[in-house]
């Protein structure tokens, strides 16, 4: 039985609708990331979960109840926000143990509680501090606290790491990736960051102005996006998107790139896909797609356009007869300006419509 079910929720501010049918499900244990740019839904949908939010109409389960009609504090489900949203003037232990304390537990079974957590997020240093004392990324965890130590059914995170500096919002990351496995929860966690949706996510949930997009695993999400949307939001450097014509000859499928005097037949192995006549068609291909190479017979050249070095590997942008390509090389291998040969992995490549964004095949 899944542990948070959405079924068709619909909610319109005025004239706009800002969740359109939308249905997520969480199973047990499961850590579902909602996905997506700015403005797209997310914390209004995290909120309708929450009870924060009222919805127009569709249903919210948690567990096996209908908790649509239900207040906030009858939905057992704990809320991480990306302002830390501690009380100043209490320390953190009691900032831990307040949501307890709320319950009417006794001293001591709250100083247990808040110790069991403080151990679980390695702050018991911090217990006897106020919240001014701590770091953007410690008070963070004491909020993260604040929400274990009420064991709900369901942890909700809207967008917790967002306030953080890069290389803080990496370790935290990987805390709370820990933390997940440690205690098995059912996560529900917004971020319009795709890294921290690949890296978290059991399932990902890609939103677009209050529609749902695609649900996957990071492995789908990545390698078989249903939309030029999808494709172009996960993934870093981005997908290369190439224009051309498809084709269906004597020699089976091909796609054709033209421009600067050159062309190009890339041919494709067979899909169950035709093109129509014009066969006006976009190319989906992941940096780890496209290589250089020092074939004699490459399938088509580049001109090497940038090259910016990361360490281990640079990232090089390519012109491929006027379209720009993104790869990724060992470090120094592409020059700045020089003429290349590369080879891509066609049996990889998506196809896309330019017209509506639809992947083809
Ligand atoms: P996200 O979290 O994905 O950035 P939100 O769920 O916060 O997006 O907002 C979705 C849309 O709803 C935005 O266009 C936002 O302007 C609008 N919106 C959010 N809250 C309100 C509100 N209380 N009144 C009117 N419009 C709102
Ligand atoms: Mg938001």
């Amino acid at each position: 039985m899944a542990q948070l079910s959405v079924r068709n929720v619909t909610k319109s501010y005025g004239a706009v609708n800002v969740l359109n049918q939308v249905s997520v499900e969480a199973e047990e244990g499961a850590f579902v990331v909602l996905l997506g740019p700015s403005g797209c839904g997310k914390s209004t949908l995290l909120h309708a979960i929450a009870g924060l939010h009222e919805i127009d109409s569709g249903e919210i389960r948690i567990g096996d109840r209908d908790v649509s009609g239900l207040p906030a504090r009858e939905r057992d489900v704990a809320m991480v926000f990306q302002s830390y949203a501690l009380y100043p003037t209490m320390s953190v232990r009691e900032n831990i143990g307040f949501p307890l304390k709320m319950r009417g537990l006794d001293k001591a079974a709250i100083a247990e509680n808040v110790d069991k957590v403080a151990a679980i997020l390695k702050i018991e240093p911090l217990l006897e501090r106020r919240p001014r004392e701590l770091s953007g990324g410690q008070r963070q965890r004491v909020a993260i606290g604040r929400a274990l130590v009420r064991d709900p059914k369901l942890f909700l995170f809207d967008e917790p790491l967002s306030n953080l500096d890069a290389a803080l919002r990496g370790d935290l990351r990987a805390e709370i990736k820990r933390l997940h496995q440690r205690i098995k929860c059912t996560m529900v966690y917004v971020t319009h960051d795709q890294i921290e949706a690949m890296t978290l996510a059991t399932k990902i949930v890609i939103m677009n102005r209050g529609d749902v997009q695609q649900v996957g695993t990071p492995h789908e999400i990545y390698h078989n996006p249903v939309n030029l949307f999808v494709a172009r939001f996960i993934g870093s450097p981005p997908i290369t998107l190439l224009q051309g014509k498809a084709q269906l000859g004597a020699a089976g499928l091909s796609f054709v790139i033209m421009g600067g005097g050159s062309r190009a037949e890339l041919s494709l192995p067979d899909r169950s896909w035709k093109p129509d006549d014009a066969g006006e068609t976009v190319m989906g291909l992941r940096p780890e797609n496209i290589r250089i190479t020092q074939s004699a017979q490459p399938v088509t050249t580049a001109i090497v356009d940038l090259v910016e070095p990361t360490g281990p590997e640079d990232i090089v942008t390519l012109n491929i007869m006027g379209q720009r390509a993104v790869i990724r090389t060992p470090a120094g291998i592409a020059a700045q300006g020089a003429q290349v040969g590369i080879e891509i992995d066609l049996d990889r490549a998506m196809l896309f419509d330019p017209a509506s964004g639809a992947r083809l095949a």
